[in-house]
């Protein structure tokens, strides 16, 4: 792979284009995004070694698309239509099934392979791009079958020397899926934060009072409202669906303390400790 195109020089795409070179140190990385700044600052922090633009895509080997998944809709049919008969396009939405049937009948729809790695931090942009970011992460294939057979083995082999794990699911289940694991989790921690702020004006409070435990557990509210909104927007059923769970759980904490049924609340607690296990081996 010499010519690697990434489109959206951020955390993950930028992250990607330091792992993929690190491994390839004769592949030529080129960046591709709205804003000149951007590109700029890729470019000195050397994440990537070119300026392009959509134009060149039919010079690819590899098209990276990692912007946010509205944009992601917008632009995917018009990468497909730049790309050559043996370029792969790979996209890194955290939503799938959007991205999946906008290019459903398209006529390169076998150059394109539908992805989520499942990694991140709280941060954006270029300078939030870090090497080894993927290192023991899950990435979720999508449709694996509807790309040729050739570029799936390129982009297996290229995904797993930068030490990820291949899962493969539909994208209804991986939307539905990821609603509960990363969704929630995000819209708990915007939540608590907000309630946090709300509450406590005197900011010199919440930072002198708040242990680590309010700081891990707000961690995911400093992310960015521009890649989120997408993502809430395009999977709006399934996070309606986590969010009434939710909340029926945090309603019957709420009746239990009311009732002071401490005992109840006592082995609820218990009972989800058993997420220590489920969880053992994931840093
Ligand atoms: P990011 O750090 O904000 O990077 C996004 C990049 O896209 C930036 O270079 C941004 O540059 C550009 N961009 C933003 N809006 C755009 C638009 N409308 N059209 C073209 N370019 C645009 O975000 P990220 O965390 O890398 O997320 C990128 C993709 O990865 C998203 O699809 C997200 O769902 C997915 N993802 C994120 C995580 C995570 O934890 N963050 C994990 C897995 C997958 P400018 O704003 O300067 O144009």
């Amino acid at each position: 792979m010499k010519n690697i195109y990434v489109i959206g020089v951020g955390l993950i795409g930028g992250s990607l284009a330091i792992d993929i070179k690190k491994n390839n140190p004769e592949a030529v990385i080129h960046g591709i995004g709205r804003n000149e700044n951007t590109l700029d600052e890729a470019l000195a922090l050397k994440l990537i070694d070119k300026k392009a633009t959509l134009e060149d895509l039919d010079q690819a080997d590899l098209v990276i698309v990692s912007i946010p998944v509205d944009a992601t809709v917008n632009l995917l049919p018009k990468v497909l239509d730049n790309i050559s008969d043996n370029g792969l396009v790979v996209d890194v939405g955290s939503t799938k099934l959007d991205i999946c049937k906008v290019v459903e009948n398209h006529p390169k729809r076998r150059n394109f392979l539908a992805m989520h790695p499942i990694a991140g931090t709280e941060y954006s942009g270029p300078s939030a791009a870090i090497g080894g970011l993927f290192v023991g992460k899950t990435n979720i294939v999508c449709e694996v079958e509807k790309t040729t057979f050739k570029l799936q083995e390129k982009a297996l082999k290229l995904f797993t020397e930068i030490g990820m794990r291949i899962r493969y699911m539909n994208p209804e289940a991986h939307d539905k899926h990821i609603a509960y694991v990363s969704h929630l989790s995000h819209i708990s921690s915007f939540m608590l934060g907000k309630t946090v702020i709300e509450k406590e004006k005197n900011e010199r409070d919440i930072f002198d009072m708040a242990g680590s435990g309010f700081a891990s557990t707000v961690r995911l509210a400093k992310s960015s409202p521009e890649m989120w909104t997408p993502i809430f927007k395009q999977n709006k059923t399934n996070v309606i669906e986590t969010l009434e769970e939710y909340i029926n759980n945090l309603t019957r904490f709420k009746d239990l303390m009311k009732g002071d049924d401490f005992e109840a609340i006592f082995n609820e607690m218990k009972q989800t400790n058993h997420i220590k296990e489920i969880l053992n081996g994931i840093n």
